[in-house]
């Protein structure tokens, strides 16, 4: 492609409002242009290397066994009522009405179309397993998009679901799909790393994320320096400290602490450490309160206590909170308090003898001794993980923290959609069971921006061959000169007709120009035709990775790329 006649607008600044690194070489190189906010054109570059990342994604699902077809964006809302996520999903799904007033959904996921699908197609074991992807564009209204197609209100996912006699065999087809997804991140030339995580809104019982280190990540990572745990922050657990006695403690003092609610503002007061502090926090689970101790230099996890109670939880009002304790918010103690069930961290039982709140305004209490003064109902680990926390795999190492952009991710669904949408087999023995599902999605656009973020350096993106939208930039100095370009024509059809696609700088602009948007787009190799060189016989060629310029005859440049092709190709290929 020549650049002249082509559509490669370049920026030399991105607009203010990109705060990504991602999204502002997305922008400055011409990737993408928004459209409006979350909504994103893909212009020629980034609509090529979208499709690269695509055809691996594609290469590897086919290779898995898995079968590709395309489902309609909009769907009905009946399938989305029968499944009980109409109620479940709502403001980020997209919904719309139709001339007759019938309601659809623009699909943000494809569990309800699939499995109906599935549900009158498929009736015998014979007929199972099958597993069944596409890669289209789904949609959600997300309420703060952001980093460009990162996190976009439509974008475009491969979502695939597989169907079996039994979990057994889900298992196997998760593994297929884990597997293949480890490949295919690696050949985009990503460090994805499978975490364990939540299953969340998506029901089911396994599940790992595929994230990619990044400081734009909005997932918290944690990892173990010593093997090789890693998770999802809000599912690690953590271990039980060393239980601290209380036999010794001096009675029971209520001191004045008027004004004094936070866990700091007590400790600063009273001069002691958050850690010897008890904080009580007054849950409910939608029909009743309860109570959730913890050590005052820890934080509750959410997902955690929702897990140990059975049911969703959220913090109470104040209002609840008054009633529950008798005093206004950051009072709160667990001496004395009745008719409440009283969770406790098992961080607790470090403590000892410690400071909680008096469930009196303006009052806290001393020498509060575990046992002694209040009795915990149960006790679980309900705290969210922290830096330095020993790992709980291995007992030895400690976990450290990283943010992570989610590209990928799969869940072993179990039964949940295919029996509130029917899709039973009929087994060997002629009797009717529910097909156990797994799904399996990749953000196709967010794993590009991924890729940008990863291989970039301050001059620019740095391409992986594989998702490259050309192998090789060859520029021509001099296109008023009719040696130089008749040199990079000759190279132009040479590399083509060796196999690799090459974007050719013919525009009528200053060398220094050249240079600067070559190192933006940042394609692997980069091939320099100048009037003085090719006089000498030794045009230069340059590795974006390393930006280093080697003097190079013209007639060995396809040979030297063909070389370095199949090295980085290599490294690309596990
Ligand atoms: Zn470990």
């Amino acid at each position: 492609m020549k650049q002249s006649s082509g559509f490669f607008p370049t920026l030399r600044e991105a607009p203010k409002e990109a705060e990504a690194k991602s999204h502002v070489l997305m922008l400055r190189a011409g990737l993408i242009r928004q459209l409006a906010a979350g909504l994103y054109i893909y212009l020629p570059l980034g609509w090529r290397a979208l499709r690269n990342v695509e055809a691996i994604v594609r290469e590897e699902m086919d290779a898995a066994g898995a079968i590709e077809v395309l489902m309609p964006s909009l769907q009905p809302d009946l399938l989305w009522k029968q499944s009980g996520r109409w109620d479940v999903m709502g403001p980020e799904m997209m919904r719309l009405q139709d001339r007759n007033e019938r309601e659809f959904v623009l699909g943000p996921t494809h569990e309800e179309v699939i499995t109906s699908l599935v549900a009158s197609e498929i009736r015998s074991y014979r007929d199972l397993p099958k597993n069944l992807y596409q890669i289209q564009t789904k949609f959600r209204d997300e309420i703060r998009p952001r980093f460009g197609v990162v996190r976009a209100r439509e974008f475009i996912m491969k979502d695939g679901y597989s169907f079996d006699v039994d979990d057994d065999g889900a298992g196997v087809s998760y593994q297929a799909m884990y597997d293949a997804y480890a490949r295919l991140f690696h050949r985009c030339g990503l460090t994805a790393m499978p975490v364990e995580a939540d299953t969340g809104v998506m029901g089911g019982s396994r599940s790992h994320e595929f994230m990619v280190p990044a400081e734009i990540g909005e997932s918290e990572i944690v990892s173990c320096g010593a093997c090789d745990y890693r998770a999802n922050r809000e599912l690690t657990e953590s271990s039980a400290p060393e239980s601290v006695s209380s036999a010794n403690a001096l009675p029971l003092e209520e001191v004045h602490t008027p004004n004094q609610r936070t866990i700091e503002e007590v400790a600063a007061f009273l001069k002691v450490e958050p850690a010897s502090m008890i904080k009580t926090l007054i849950f409910t689970d939608g029909e009743k309160p309860f109570v959730v101790l913890m050590r005052g230099d820890c934080a509750v996890n959410e997902i955690k206590v929702a897990k140990a109670v059975g049911k969703p939880v959220e913090l109470a009002s104040p209002e609840t909170i008054q009633q529950v304790t008798g005093a206004p918010v950051g009072f709160a103690g667990p001496v004395g308090l009745t008719g409440v069930d009283v969770w406790a961290d098992l961080s607790i039982k470090s403590i000892g003898v410690g400071v909680t709140g008096a469930n009196k305004a303006d009052y806290h209490l001393k020498n509060v001794a575990i046992d002694r003064d209040f009795t915990v109902d149960r006790w679980a680990d309900l705290r969210l993980a922290e830096p330095g926390d020993v790992c709980p795999k291995c007992g030895k190492g400690t976990l450290s923290m990283t943010l992570g952009i989610e590209v990928g991710h799969v869940f072993v669904l179990g039964t949940k959609y295919s029996t509130a949408l029917n899709a039973v087999y009929t087994d060997e023995k002629g009797e009717r069971r529910p097909m156990v599902m797994g799904c399996y999605g990749i953000g196709v656009s967010r794993t590009l921006a991924a890729v940008v973020e990863e291989n970039s350096d301050d001059k620019g993106i740095v391409w992986p061959v594989t998702v490259a939208p050309y192998h090789v930039h060859l520029l021509n100095l001099s296109p008023k000169s009719e040696e130089v370009t008749k040199a990079s024509a000759e190279l132009y059809d040479g590399l083509r007709a060796a196999g690799f696609s090459v974007l050719l700088d013919d525009r009528d602009e200053r060398p220094g120009v050249k240079f600067n948007d070559a190192d933006l787009l940042g394609l692997p190799y980069r091939v320099i035709v100048g009037e003085k060189g090719l006089k000498s016989g030794q045009i230069e060629f340059v590795q974006r990775k390393s930006l280093e310029k080697e003097p190079i005859a013209p007639a060995d440049v396809i040979a030297r790329v063909k070389g370095l092709y199949a090295e980085e190709l290599s490294r690309f290929t596990p």
